[in-house]
C-alpha cells in the first residue's frame, strides 16, 4: 500500500481566527492593556512608523538595497575591517593599539597610511552594509524600555526610577533630559540584505529552503523522515512550508 500524500500527513493546524482589536478593547487588567497596546503596535507596524527610529538613509536602503558585492581595493582599509572583526569582543583601545603598531611596523608599505581609526572603520562598515544600530531609552534598573505605551513616560512605572540622567538634569536646572540608560537593537532587514550581497552567504541563506525540499522529496518517496538531526525535519516547519506553498500556489 502506498503511503498517504504528505499534504495529509503534515496537515497544518488550522490558523486561529483572532480579532485583535476586539481583544484589545476587552482588556481590563493594566498589564493586559499594556500587552495589547504592544500587540496592536506590532499589527500596525510600518517602516514609516516614527517608533521604528530608522534614519532616512536606512529606510532608502531597505527599499532599494544595493545588489552587487562590495569591492574594497585598499589593503589598509581591508586590514582595518579585519582588525575590527577580529576584535569584535575587544576594546576600542585594543583596536587603536593594534592600528598604531601596524602603521609603525609597516611604515611605507602599500596602504599602511590608510588604516582607519576605530570611529571611521565603524562608520565605513555601516555605510557599506547599511547595518546601523537603533537606540532606545530604558529604565536604569532594566525593568522596561520606554517604547510603545511607555514611550512618553518620564519615570519607570515598575520601580519608579527617573528615566533621565539626574546629574545632567540638575546641572541644567531640569532642561537637559538625557536617558540614564539606553539599549541598542540592530534591525534584521539590513543584516539580511547585506548577506545577500555576498555570493557565498547568499547561497547559505537558501539552506533551510533547500534542506526542507530534500526532506519533503524523501517523505514523498519513502513516507519517512530519515534520522532527525536538523530543524528542517520537524513536522511543524514541514507543515508550514506546505501550507505556505498551498496559499501561494
Ligand atoms: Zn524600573
Amino acid at each position: 500500500m502506498s503511503p498517504p500524500p504528505i499534504e495529509l500527513v503534515l496537515a497544518c493546524r488550522p490558523r486561529p481566527n483572532i480579532d485583535v482589536d476586539n481583544l484589545a478593547q476587552r482588556a481590563v487588567l493594566q498589564k493586559m492593556k499594556d500587552s495589547m497596546e504592544f500587540v496592536l503596535a506590532l499589527k500596525n507596524a510600518s517602516l514609516d512608523d516614527p517608533l521604528a527610529k530608522l534614519s532616512d538613509d536606512a529606510l532608502d536602503r531597505l527599499r532599494n538595497p544595493p545588489q552587487g558585492p562590495i569591492i574594497i581595493d585598499s589593503p589598509g582599509v581591508r586590514q582595518s575591517i579585519s582588525m575590527y572583526l577580529v576584535l569584535e569582543h575587544g576594546s576600542q583601545e585594543a583596536y587603536n593599539r593594534m592600528r598604531r603598531a601596524t602603521m609603525r611596523n609597516f611604515e611605507g608599505a602599500n596602504g599602511a597610511e590608510e588604516i582607519l581609526s576605530f570611529y571611521n572603520v565603524e562608520k565605513l562598515i555601516a555605510q557599506h552594509t547599511g547595518v546601523e544600530s537603533i537606540e532606545h531609552d530604558m529604565c536604569p534598573e532594566s525593568c522596561l524600555a520606554f517604547t510603545g505605551p511607555f514611550a512618553h513616560l518620564e519615570s519607570c512605572p515598575t520601580c519608579g526610577l527617573s528615566r533621565w540622567d539626574q546629574a545632567k538634569l540638575r546641572a541644567s536646572s531640569g532642561r537637559t533630559k538625557v536617558a540614564a540608560q539606553k539599549f541598542v537593537t540592530i534591525p534584521l532587514g539590513p543584516q539580511l540584505q547585506a548577506l545577500y550581497r555576498d555570493p557565498e552567504s547568499a547561497r547559505h541563506m537558501r539552506y533551510l529552503w533547500e534542506r526542507t525540499q530534500e526532506v519533503l522529496d524523501g517523505l514523498r518517496r519513502t513516507g519517512k523522515v530519515p534520522v532527525v538531526d536538523d530543524i528542517a525535519m520537524g513536522f511543524d516547519i514541514l507543515g508550514a512550508v506546505l501550507d505556505w506553498r498551498d496559499q501561494t500556489g
